[in-house]
């Protein structure tokens, strides 16, 4: 069977890596729609290549440039905003979303695919994150197929009996090693951190990637949200994670059984591999990938996460604790913090502590619903912003 495949986020670096195996493939995948945010020029270029039937643009401005640019192809339909995006997220025609469309804003598309019982391959870490159990209730209600693109999550998955990837308690996996690269200041002292400068922290040792996972990467704020993401994919907790950073981002993730044996998954660090995995699950297809060489890499480290220096992982596991709206609020904080930091608004070391400050004077309650869940995101972004210019002007005196 053909399938019919829709990603959200299509100009992004999981959108491109994504495009880029369905090229490799015209006999596999065909595809639907395709959105993006703003970026009408890159927009236009892979309309042309992929023929979809909707393109779907975030605002009407960019949407009517698109359209103009177009123009020769009139099959192509130009939507926009959210009621396009969540439109062709659910669409009957396509069977499978590539969800990768970056921070809270790809929630309700997210969700949207998810109601619709699509196969979903999740890189829209941040929308798990949010809505925790709301989400999973909404994926197991709608028979979705969820599964995981984020390299880590991907490897555990296929470390895993397949049918027991919700219930791994009673599938004698005592723990899962959560690998991590640690980010390009790894290395640096406490004291350099501070003044670090967003182009160092958008340019990563081993993966290429958008602005802000990069920079979520830089602060281990990405670690941390693959913690929360792990928990509600496997259904399991923090206390059964452990960490591991190991600086040459080759094994991506490990599981540990009863028995002693730990299961690993390997591959150079290229999202087309977990990508690959996801469309073409369970069958294995060639992602374009180069073969890993493991002459050349030599050997493997493995370090403790260095919790002083990098507060955010330990931010996210206390907000999973506190459980409720907490993870959204981290969340939202979060991306308040990282979208000031890009602009030359916020120093680096500040990020964590925007973050905890705004956890501190944000109530949790029970994540009751969705709604709740976006009351608390704008309540965060609010506080986080208050804190910020605190913290800018008490800089400026
Ligand atoms: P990116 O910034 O490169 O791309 C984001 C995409 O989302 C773009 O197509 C953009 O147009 C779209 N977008 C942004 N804001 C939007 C909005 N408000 N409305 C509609 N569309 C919007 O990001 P990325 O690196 O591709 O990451 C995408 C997601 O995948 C993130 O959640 C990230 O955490 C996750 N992820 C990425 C990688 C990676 O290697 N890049 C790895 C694992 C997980
Ligand atoms: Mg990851």
């Amino acid at each position: 069977m053909k399938r019919s495949v829709t990603i959200l986020g299509a100009t992004g670096s999981i959108g491109l890596n994504t495009l880029d195996v369905i090229r490799r493939h015209p006999d596999r995948f065909g595809v639907h729609a395709l959105t993006a945010s703003t970026s009408v020029d890159s927009m236009a270029g892979l309309c042309r290549e992929f023929r979809p039937l909707y393109a779907v643009m975030a605002d009407q401005a960019s949407a009517d440039a698109l359209s103009d640019q177009l123009s020769d192809l009139p099959a192509i339909q130009v939507l926009s905003g959210e009621e396009g995006l969540c439109g062709v997220a659910s669409d009957p025609e396509s069977d499978t979303v590539m969800a990768a469309i970056v921070g809270a804003a790809g929630l309700l598309p997210t969700l949207a695919a998810v109601r619709a019982g699509k196969r979903v391959l999740l890189a829209n870490k941040e929308a798990l994150v949010m809505s925790g159990q709301l989400f999973m209730d909404a994926v197991a209600q709608a028979g979705a197929e969820l599964l995981p693109i984020d390299s880590e999550h991907n490897a555990i998955f296929q470390c895993m009996p397949p049918e027991r990837i919700r219930d791994t308690r009673g599938a004698g996996i005592t723990r899962i090693l959560l690998t991590a690269s640690g980010g390009p200041f790894r290395t640096f002292s406490a004291e350099s951190l501070r003044d670090v400068l967003p182009a160092e922290a958008c340019s990563h040792p081993n993966w290429t990637m958008g602005q802000k996972i990069s920079v979520d990467s830089a602060t281990l704020m990405n670690k941390g949200l693959e913690l929360i993401e792990a928990c509600w994919l496997f259904n399991t907790t923090p206390d059964a994670i452990e960490v591991h950073v190991h600086p040459e981002s080759i094994i991506h993730s490990m599981v540990e059984y009863a028995d002693g044996s730990v299961l690993a998954q390997l591959g150079s660090p290229d999202m087309r591999t977990p990508i690959a995995n996801g469309l073409a699950w369970p069958e294995r297809i060639d992602a374009g990938v180069a073969p890993l060489d493991l002459f050349q890499i030599g050997s493997f480290h493995f370090e403790r996460p260095d919790l002083e220096r990098f507060p955010c992982l330990r931010l996210a596991a206390e907000a999973f604790r506190s459980g409720g709206t907490a993870p959204a609020v981290l969340n939202a904080a979060n991306e308040e913090a990282v979208s000031a930091f890009l602009d030359g608004k916020l120093c680096f070391a500040d990020i964590a502590v925007i973050i905890e400050q705004t956890l501190a004077r944000v109530a949790t309650v029970n994540a009751d619903s969705f709604d709740t869940i976006f009351e608390k995101d704008a309540e965060a972004r609010r506080v986080a912003r208050e804190r910020m210019s605190l913290i800018n002007r008490n800089r400026d005196h």
